[in-house]
């Protein structure tokens, strides 16, 4: 779940871990504008939970995907950077990677979400 955050004075609005977020009146800077302004996540006062909509794009989809080899230590990448990794042969099917949403590392060509860039791939190599 996430809380949305609204700042009264410019109204930009940032999304946070609500379990970040101690319930009660908290103050906060907004990143904008710099104005101080309280939140409360029980009251929903210049804040707000948010549901993730079920129609958006899935978390492998979104979130970030890990590479384990040295060369690619401490960088994330999103479905479609690792896509592209692995159509120009530089992560293989025998590289192991960490899913968003997985909490163990696995070949590449083993995980489904990766298959249709393989498929890419051999399709342009012939
Ligand atoms: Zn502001």
């Amino acid at each position: 779940m996430k809380l949305q955050i609204t700042c009264p004075e410019c109204n930009r609005q940032s999304l946070i871990d609500s379990g970040k977020v101690p319930l009660g009146k908290i103050k906060t800077n907004c990143n904008t504008c710099r104005k101080q302004f309280f939140i409360d996540k029980g009251q929903n006062v210049n804040c707000c939970l948010v549901q993730p909509s079920a129609d958006s794009a899935s978390e492998a989809e979104q979130g970030s995907w890990k590479i384990d080899r040295p060369e690619f230590e401490g960088i994330e990448y999103d479905l479609n950077g690792l896509g592209g990794l692995i159509r120009s042969g530089m992560v293989t099917g025998g590289t192991r990677v960490l899913a968003p949403n997985a909490n163990q590392y696995r070949e590449a060509s083993k995980v489904k979400e990766l298959r249709k860039f393989f498929e890419q791939k051999e399709k342009r190599d012939g």
